[in-house]
């Protein structure tokens, strides 16, 4: 992409509506414009990592056999009334009458809807454990929308629900997606803490938030310093529950398993929140199925949320400095920037053009900025955005000197072709 067509509006100034990091960035870096209070609109750069963080959240939970599926946002309140969640909700549901004066509701969540779904075509416990899920936004009417898409009102969820044959069934499910999660967040760079959210009684529910460390959280978390050397590849849930995490309230000096030197007391974001509750909607709704001993039964659900537009904020508080994002690389927009110092200059436009044909053809997603403007705002704007790698053409590029830099560290190094070459195949060709 050439950043003279890119529809990629930044700018210099931070926002006065903006009081954390990540709002300030996505405002600035031209990810996303607020279309009223807590609503956003996402532009192409923002877009593209959501996108991209999307991705990554569908291809783990297809890896562990959840099937994708695609509700209405805009739901019946009847199915609400079935499970008694209707009147409970309040003011956070965006309640809506259509022009037959009928109840409808913009979709917090979907438990009442997948449940109806089950119902209607699950009527053998052979068809079962399965585990639904959908990426789709979500209303809620937050008393205080705030942070930009940290806090909307309308934000994008995903959402999965999960139907087992008894508790055990149900426990497994809920612990390979508990790991699953784990992995998906650190593909895309961060570190997520799972915290304990239940009281912990056997055969009770069972819930577990996921925090993002970051000094903007709204949570005070707990937890144990091994959480830090945790690998999402090799954990198994029963490591997992050898440490001690606990946030807000439910932390207490006097009963905290884990010795003094080895607790961190951090603020964290929540991203992600797995809840196991056992019939409580099947038996509401009557999803029943016919059992192994030919009975009827109520399946054992639990549901799993990621907040898949909360994260790219969040991966924002946890990845920048003070030129702005410091992306990751699988949730970066472009894999490479390329910036030339100098428009009039035709020798050295005369090699961008070579370089850049030749990634576009290698498929690598690179950003050429071929503004007419000075060098040192395509610095600054590569910066903000965050790429993590450039590649700077300046007047030695005719001799063939390319300057080669990695936004993380700031390292920068004079390359020839060959040795550009090289860098770009060991960081971004397959
Ligand atoms: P919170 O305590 O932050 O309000 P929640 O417990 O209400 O979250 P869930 O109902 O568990 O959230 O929703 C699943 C995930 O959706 C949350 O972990 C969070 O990442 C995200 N989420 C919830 N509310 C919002 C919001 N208003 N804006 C953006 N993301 C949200
Ligand atoms: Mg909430």
């Amino acid at each position: 992409m050439k950043r003279s067509q890119y529809f990629l509006p930044t700018q210099k100034e931070t926002p006065a509506e903006a009081q954390i990091i990540s709002h300030q960035l996505m405002l600035r870096a031209g990810m996303i414009q607020q279309i009223c209070h807590g609503i956003y609109a996402w532009l192409p750069l923002g877009f593209k990592v959501l996108s991209k963080v999307e991705k990554i959240i569908a291809e783990e939970q297809d890896r562990i056999g959840a099937q994708r599926i695609l509700v209405p946002t805009l739901q019946p309140a009847s199915l609400w009334q079935e499970s008694g969640r209707y009147d409970d909700y309040g003011k956070e549901m965006l309640r809506i009458k259509d022009r037959h004066d009928r109840d409808l509701l913009y979709g917090p969540t979907a438990e009442e809807v997948v449940t109806s779904i089950a119902r209607q075509f699950l009527k053998s416990y052979k068809q079962i454990p399965l585990v639904l899920y959908q990426i789709s936004w979500k209303f809620r009417d937050e008393i205080r929308p705030r942070f930009g898409v940290m806090r909307g009102r309308e934000f994008l969820m995903k959402d999965g629900y999960s139907f087992d044959l008894d508790y055990d069934g149900a426990v497994t499910t809920y612990q390979k997606i508990v790991l699953s999660y784990l992995r998906t967040f650190e593909r895309m760079g961060v570190r997520a803490i799972p915290i304990r959210a239940d009281s912990g009684a056997i055969g009770g529910n069972l819930s577990h938030e996921f925090h993002i460390v970051a000094e903007t959280g709204e949570s005070e978390i707990f937890y144990d310093k091994a959480y830090d050397n945790v690998s999402a590849q090799h954990i198994e849930f029963s490591d997992l529950e050898k440490f001690y995490s606990a946030a807000d309230e439910r932390h207490h000096p006097e009963t905290c398993s884990v010795l003094p030197d080895r607790l961190v007391a951090a603020r964290g974001i929540e991203v992600g929140h797995v809840f196991y509750f056992g019939k409580k909607y099947s038996q509401s709704m009557n999803l029943s199925l016919v059992g192994p001993d030919g009975q009827s039964f109520f399946p054992e659900m639990g549901s799993y949320g990621i907040g898949v537009s909360r994260l790219v904020a969040a991966i924002i508080e946890a990845s920048h400095d003070q030129h702005g994002i410091i992306w990751p690389e699988a949730a970066a927009p472009f894999s490479l920037g390329l910036i030339t110092t100098n428009q009039q200059d035709s020798a050295l436009l005369q090699k961008a053009e070579e370089i850049y044909a030749f990634l576009v053809e290698k498929n690598v997603d690179v950003l050429w900025d071929d503004r007419e403007v000075r060098a040192g705002t395509k610095f600054a704007d590569m910066d903000l955005i965050g790429i993590p790698y450039q590649i700077i053409l300046g007047d030695k590029a005719k001799n063939d000197s390319f300057e080669w830099k990695v936004r993380k560290s700031n390292e920068r190094q004079d390359l020839s072709w060959n040795e550009l070459f090289n860098k770009v195949q060991q960081s971004m060709l397959p």
